[in-house]
């Protein structure tokens, strides 16, 4: 892990369970790395919303995007207070009680302030960044974008001011009063997949035999594929 730490306040320090927490930069990009899917958190006319959406990081600047008309991107477009929250579930833990039961997961919750990117170019990066994110070389080999798709895509980015990560990953929690019950107890782990790529039948047939293999082999694991994908992406040349 890095030595770089985020500096909690009373906003962003962990209550309960802080045993599962950490502020550790390195911990916090970590998560963020292996998820696609986030969910943020705003309030617009007095009203909270949580909107999932895909997100890319940069360094400690979160990026997501969407069709300029999103009402989303709008309310987030000059220094609106948003937090980001990021989880992915690993497994489900079953105890003889109800109360017992447990989830493995890995989360991070980021606080910042929100902001469109407006420069043309800097968006295009932005934009370009998403695809390499997820797909390490790809954007460079893609029909360059017209200034009309990128009129109509707007981008936020938010740069991370305080964050958390906090995970489970562990197996049941005894309790003295489960030990002779009856019942199943243990971990249930979960895990995505890739499943076998399907084609489009149209695009790219003129060029058949020439098309690049997809870029995630069938079952990998979605969470390393990123994980590996980042890490590539981010990598000094
Ligand atoms: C997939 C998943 C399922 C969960 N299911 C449950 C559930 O069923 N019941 C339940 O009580 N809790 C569940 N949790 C844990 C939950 O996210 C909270 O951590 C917990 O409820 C404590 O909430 P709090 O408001 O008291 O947190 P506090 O610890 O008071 O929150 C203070 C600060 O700590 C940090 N923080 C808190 N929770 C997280 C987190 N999960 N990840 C990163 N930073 C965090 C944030 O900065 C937050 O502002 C789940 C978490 C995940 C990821």
């Amino acid at each position: 892990m890095s030595q770089a730490q985020f500096e909690p306040t009373e906003r962003s320090r962990l209550g309960r369970q802080p045993i599962r927490g950490s502020y550790d930069e390195g911990a916090v990009f970590e998560v963020l790395d292996a998820a696609v899917l986030a969910h943020v958190a705003y309030v617009l006319d007095g009203h909270p919303y949580v909107t999932p959406t895909a997100f890319w990081r940069e360094g400690r600047r979160l990026y997501w995007h969407g069709s300029s008309a999103a009402r989303m991107l709008g309310a987030l477009a000059d220094g609106a207070p948003a937090c980001v929250a990021v989880s992915l579930l690993d497994g489900l833990v079953l105890a003889p009680s109800g109360f017992a039961h447990s989830l493995n997961y890995r989360s991070v919750m980021a606080f910042g302030r929100a902001r469109l990117v407006a420069d043309p170019e800097a968006k295009r990066a932005a934009l370009d960044g998403f695809i390499d994110r997820l797909y390490p070389g790809r954007a460079k080999t893609l029909r360059p974008g017209s200034d009309i798709e990128l009129a109509k895509t707007s981008v936020v980015e938010m740069i991370i001011e305080e964050a958390a990560a906090k995970s489970r990953a562990d197996g049941v929690k005894h309790m003295a009063e489960d030990e002779d019950w009856p019942a199943w107890a243990g971990v249930l782990p979960l895990e995505t997949r890739f499943a076998e790529p399907v084609p489009d039948a149209t695009i790219g047939a003129t060029f058949k035999g020439l098309a690049t293999p997809p870029p995630h082999a069938r079952g990998a694991r979605l969470d390393e594929a990123l994980s590996a994908a980042m890490a590539k992406a981010t990598a000094p040349v």
